[in-house]
């Protein structure tokens, strides 16, 4: 109520799309009577030597004060003497796990209906940190690092998350087959956290047939905990099972409790500052972090508004097919409140 002092959190509106998909999220959430008070950072324009990337120290600061923010998409910023400004983030505010929702939207007509899923990824280590050189001309090394202390920190967010949300299975997707030293120690780790869950069934899937399994019924899973670089792929398969990038949200977790949710998209170019873009990831992003704030009254009427705008199909964005604008959809959703 207004009555109460409102939650501060941090917004990243980001960029190409970011502005105007988070324009429809600070919408949304005054219409829905939120209590949240924003804290709006932009990334730079310069390198600051704090960070030695683009976001600035007084932006990271705020996440960490706050625990809590959204983030819309950053480009990439082109040249050297700077780190990408996501992994910036990752490493600076030590976001260890990144949760993708994955889920059949009705109405939305896609090859499956039943779609359910939660991909649980590790957010640190593994292939995707880009330990790469090159060892002599024509051959070179990547490093795969895979610690104890990463694996077991992500496997046991994943079975609490699953025991949190009723969840009745946790699957392990890897190559240990293959990948015996690494890919074992991870799922070594996950086997000693489901000890302590016997609640949860727990099984191991190789991430080759994991595929396989997924294109054919997504109904099969329910909760998957993966290394980095496999988290990457298998989620925005996922995200293709329902109706694309435009859709899905997701919400990295750090530690002490940070939670700063982000779209799984980019800043599109291609369509950015034409009123074109689908707010609905962001949008379902914020809702996980109101979720994650246990504001559930809120994050469930404006999810509900979102999925019967979307089930309605009178207002839809480009990508879904349709012909709306970006605050044509909004408004939409808002009248759906
Ligand atoms: P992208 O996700 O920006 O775009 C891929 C395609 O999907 C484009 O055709 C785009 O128009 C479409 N699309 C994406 N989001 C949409 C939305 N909400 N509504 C409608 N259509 C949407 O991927 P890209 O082109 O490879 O990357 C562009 C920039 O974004 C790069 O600089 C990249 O580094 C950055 N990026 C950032 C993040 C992040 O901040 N988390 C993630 C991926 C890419």
């Amino acid at each position: 109520s207004s009555a109460s002092t409102p939650i501060r959190a941090t917004l990243f509106p980001g960029d190409g799309i970011g502005p105007e998909i988070a324009e429809s999220v600070k919408q949304v959430f005054q219409a829905a009577e939120v209590p949240i008070e924003w804290e709006e950072h932009y990334v730079g324009t310069e390198i600051d030597p704090r960070t030695q990337s683009f976001l600035t120290w007084e932006s990271l600061e705020s996440v960490r004060r706050n625990r809590v923010g959204l983030k819309g998409p950053m480009a990439t910023p082109i040249g050297k003497g700077h780190r990408s400004l996501n992994l910036t983030l990752r490493k600076e505010l030590n976001l260890y796990a990144n949760v993708r929702p994955c889920y059949s939207l009705p109405g939305y007509k896609t090859r499956y209906d039943n779609v359910d899923l939660i991909t649980i990824r590790e957010n640190t280590e593994g292939e995707y940190s880009g330990l790469e050189h090159q060892v002599v001309r024509g051959v070179v090394e990547s490093l795969k690092i895979i610690t104890r202390q990463a694996s077991l920190r992500v496997a046991e967010y994943a079975f609490h998350y699953a025991k949190a949300h009723g969840r009745e299975r946790v699957s392990a997707i890897h190559k240990a087959n293959i990948m015996q030293k690494t890919d074992g120690l991870f799922l070594k780790c996950c086997r000693e956290v489901a000890e302590k869950y016997p609640e949860i069934q727990y099984e191991e899937v190789v991430i080759d047939n994991c595929c396989m399994m997924l294109v054919k019924n997504p109904a099969l899973f329910d909760v998957l905990v993966m290394p980095n670089l496999y988290g990457d792929i298998i989620s925005d398969l996922c995200a293709g099972l329902i109706g694309g990038l435009g859709l899905t949200p997701s919400c990295n977790i750090g530690e002490g409790g940070i939670a700063l949710a982000e779209a799984v998209h980019g800043s599109a170019p291609d369509i950015a500052g034409k009123n074109l873009a689908n707010p609905t990831a962001l949008l379902l992003s914020s809702v996980t972090m109101l979720r994650h704030l246990d504001l559930h009254d809120k994050a469930e009427s404006i999810q509900n508004a979102i999925l019967n705008t979307i089930a309605e199909g009178k207002y839809r964005t480009a990508d879904l097919g349709g012909s709306s604008k970006t605050t044509e959809f909004t408004k939409a959703i808002i009248d759906h409140l």
